[in-house]
């Protein structure tokens, strides 16, 4: 049979270095919350393809309705003979996305797409060219969203310039010493130096950083984000890529905050693994651009729109948001155990929302220094005791929780004692 070892030279061969994968093992088939790779060795994953599986590997009834559309038409392109579950996905969306008022959804293929174009329809919808993102934010890998992104390493090395008015604002983060006030006041200050609000058509966040460390944004943030918005005229963006579909315990991780933003991008867990992504809006906000303004070849693929209207629905059927909330309990609790054996772990600082949950290691509690050496150990060892987890965070310090929501209480308690072992082996 095939070697984890045969296809990792071949990649190495074959794959420019630049696409990093985390784990040094390649898979044969997952199903739920766990995966085996070519050598028949059994993960549990945490990591849920970057936080796409809400509804966890292959979901049957996600599986049986992509199979069902494929036995139909699998591409016609919407832009030359439109079909209805690219309609009847766009109708879903309008009614879930918080707002009252009239929405409509505009279905690319990737998060980055569908940030992309959330800032062109902002500009054509206001006529202003200006962004505004923050620190640590993450927004894709195109120019445009690289732009966005608040991190040079290793996203935005070597491959600029970056598209101009683009500014950037301080993100709220009590450990670092930024307040919410700070940030507002960041935010003031960037608008009387370089940001002329006149000439800002958005202003783009995630509602809980996700690269950046899983840092929820605090409710009075988003509401002053929404005051200073209507007050110049500018369109409030939540990047909801990361954190949508159930993750923080509601559909968007806006709503906690009672804040309705005017765009909203999705991807990531809408499809419960198919590639499709959208801008969701104001309806006469989406309505900006001309005929033939937005779209693209592929744009709410068929097969992708049926996987997502049925992971929606088992989202609903399954109640998925409240077992995020439980879930995001069962963690903490755990968490706290293990991190109270304080020395020799050095576990920071466990935060998130719901099921969206990171805690982050230092190499001491005095100077709270990021440890990302540590972190990559504990990866590596629970990799070989059978847990795929990922980091994240501005010094990659940080280990991110996007286990699939229908994970049983027996895998997440797997999971947690593979994770504990880990951290003793990286330790010792
Ligand atoms: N925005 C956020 C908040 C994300 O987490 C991501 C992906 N990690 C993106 C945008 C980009 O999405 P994609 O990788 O599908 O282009």
């Amino acid at each position: 049979g095939q070697t984890n070892a045969d296809l990792l030279a071949r990649r190495e061969a074959a794959v420019p270095r630049g696409v990093a994968s985390a784990a040094p093992v390649f898979a044969a088939r997952a199903e739920n919350s766990e995966l085996w790779d070519v050598e028949g060795n059994r993960y549990i994953d945490f990591a849920g393809g970057i936080a796409v599986l809400n509804t966890g590997h292959r979901h049957p009834s996600v599986v049986a309705a992509a199979k069902a559309q494929e036995d139909l038409y699998t591409h016609t392109s919407f832009q030359v003979v439109p079909y209805e579950p690219y309609v009847a996905l766009a109708e879903k969306l309008n009614a879930l996305a918080p707002g009252d008022f009239a929405k409509k959804t505009l279905l690319v293929t990737t998060g980055a797409e569908a940030v992309e174009n959330a800032v062109k329809i902002a500009r054509a919808a206001t006529g202003r060219p200006g962004v505004i993102a923050f620190t640590g934010g993450y927004h894709g890998r195109t120019l445009l969203t690289l732009g966005l992104t608040g991190k040079v390493s290793p996203y935005k090395k070597d491959v600029g310039p970056f598209p101009s008015d683009i500014f950037r604002a301080p993100f709220p983060d009590t450990r670092t010493g930024v307040t919410v006030e700070d940030a507002l006041k960041g935010l003031e200050t960037l608008m009387l130096t370089d940001a002329d609000p006149s000439r800002i058509a958005a202003i783009i966040l995630e509602p809980v950083l996700g690269e950046g460390g899983y840092l929820p944004v605090p409710a009075e943030m988003w509401r002053a984000l929404r005051s200073i918005c209507d007050k110049h005229g500018i369109l409030l963006i939540a990047d909801e890529i990361q954190a949508g579909f159930g993750r923080t315990g509601k559909w968007f991780a806006i709503e906690h905050s009672g804040v309705a933003p005017d765009l909203i991008t999705v991807a990531k867990s809408m499809a419960g693994g198919y590639p499709v992504a959208g801008v969701i809006g104001r309806a006469e906000v989406m309505d900006a651009l001309a005929p033939g303004g937005l779209g693209g070849t592929y744009g709410g693929n068929p097969v992708a729109c049926a996987a997502a209207l049925a992971a929606i629905e088992a989202i609903e059927a399954e109640g998925l948001l409240a077992r995020s909330a439980a879930m995001g309990s069962r963690f903490r609790e755990r968490f706290a155990e293990i991190g109270a054996r304080t020395a020799p772990y050095r576990m920071w600082d466990i935060r998130g929302l719901g099921a969206m949950l990171a805690v982050e290691f230092v190499t001491d509690f005095e100077t709270a220094t990021p440890d990302a050496a540590l972190t990559k150990s504990i990866i590596a060892h629970a990799l070989r005791r059978g847990l795929i987890l990922l980091s994240c965070g501005m010094h990659g310090n940080a280990l991110r929780i996007m286990v699939p929501l229908t994970a049983s209480d027996a895998i997440i308690d797997e999971g947690l004692a593979i994770f504990e072992a880990a951290l003793d082996d990286a330790v010792r």
